[in-house]
C-alpha cells in the first residue's frame, strides 16, 4: 500500500475517491448526525485537557481577533452582540442576574487593589480634565457657572414632577426606554407627566432603569389636582376660611443655594368647615374676648 501510495498519480486518486466516498456517506443524514456527535464529543474529551483547552481558546480568540480587524466585520458583530443582548435584557429575571453578574465581577475587580488603584487614577484624570478647562480662566469659569445657573430649575421631571436644573435631567423618548428594555406599560405608569421629551432626574433614572417605580413618582398618589377656577380667584383668608385642614410646618432656606424646605414635622389640623361657613357673619354680641 505505502510503494503505491507513494506514486503520486496514485495518491491523488485515492484521495479523491475517498473525499468523494466520504461526501457521500455525509449526504446519508443519520451518518452526518453520528458524525457530528462524534467530533462533538472528541472535540470536549479533549477540551478536558487544561492544556488543549488554553491552546484551543486561543486560537479561537486569534481567529476572531483577526476576522475583527475587519471593520465591516466588526459592526456586524456588535450589532448582532448588542440585538442579541437586548433580547436577552428583556427577560426581567436574565436583567435581574445579569446586573447581579455584573456587580459581582467589579466587586471582585474592585479588590484586586492595582485595579482599585487604576480606577481612582482613572477618576481623578477626568476630574482633573474637566477642572482644567478653567485652570487659569477664573472669568470662563465663573460665566459657564452663571450660564448654567441663569435658566434656573426649570426642567420638570417626567417622573416626580421634581424642578431641575438641565444638567441634573436627561432626555428621552418612549422608544429609547424602551430600547432599554423597559415595558410600555411600566413607562406608561411611571412617566405621570405625557411629553413627548420625557424627561427624567437622577433619582428617578436610577430606579426606572432598574425597573422599580421610584418613591416619589406623582403616579404613587403624590400629584396635586387641577385647582377649579372658582378656587383660583380667592384671597388667602377666603382659602383659609374654607380649607378643610390648616397645616402648621416650618420653612427654612436650605443651604448656600437660598432655596426653600420644610424642616421637621407638618401638622394638619382637621377644621369643620360647615360651623366654619354658618355662624358667619357674627354679630357684634357674638365676640368673646
Ligand atoms: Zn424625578
Amino acid at each position: 500500500m505505502r510503494e503505491r501510495r507513494a506514486n503520486d498519480e496514485f495518491r491523488l486518486l485515492d484521495n479523491r475517491r475517498r473525499a468523494k466516498s466520504h461526501k457521500a456517506e455525509r449526504q446519508n443524514n443519520e451518518f452526518k448526525t453520528q458524525e457530528n456527535e462524534r467530533r462533538a464529543e472528541a472535540l470536549k474529551i479533549s477540551r478536558e485537557n487544561d492544556g488543549f483547552k488554553t491552546e484551543d481558546n486561543k486560537r479561537r480568540a486569534e481567529a476572531h481577533k483577526i476576522e475583527r480587524e475587519s471593520d465591516e466585520f466588526k459592526a456586524e458583530d456588535n450589532k448582532r452582540r448588542a440585538e442579541a443582548h437586548q433580547i436577552e435584557r428583556q427577560s426581567d429575571e436574565f436583567k435581574t442576574q445579569d446586573n447581579k453578574r455584573r456587580a459581582e465581577a467589579h466587586k471582585i475587580e474592585r479588590q484586586n487593589d492595582e485595579f482599585k488603584e487604576e480606577e481612582r487614577r482613572r477618576n481623578a484624570l477626568r476630574m482633573y480634565n474637566s477642572r482644567d478647562k478653567y485652570k487659569n480662566n477664573f472669568d470662563a469659569m465663573k460665566s459657564n457657572y452663571e450660564s448654567k445657573i441663569k435658566e434656573g430649575p426649570t426642567h420638570i421631571c417626567s417622573c416626580c414632577g421634581g424642578l431641575w436644573f438641565a444638567y441634573s435631567i436627561r432626555e428621552y423618548t418612549v422608544e429609547m426606554l424602551t430600547k432599554k428594555g423597559l415595558k410600555k406599560e411600566f413607562i406608561d405608569k411611571v412617566c405621570y407627566l405625557k411629553h413627548e421629551i420625557i424627561e427624567l432626574c437622577a433619582t428617578c433614572r436610577k430606579d426606572i432603569m432598574s425597573n422599580k417605580i421610584p418613591n416619589l413618582a406623582l403616579s404613587n398618589g403624590l400629584a396635586f389636582y387641577e385647582i377649579p377656577d372658582c378656587l383660583k380667584i380667592l384671597t388667602e383668608l377666603e382659602e383659609r376660611l374654607i380649607s378643610p385642614r390648616i397645616p402648621f410646618m416650618v420653612i427654612r432656606t436650605l443651604g448656600f443655594s437660598k432655596q426653600f424646605g420644610l424642616k421637621g414635622n407638618l401638622v394638619n389640623v382637621p377644621m369643620n368647615v360647615d360651623t366654619n361657613v354658618s355662624i358667619l357673619p357674627r354679630s357684634f354680641s357674638d365676640t368673646y374676648t
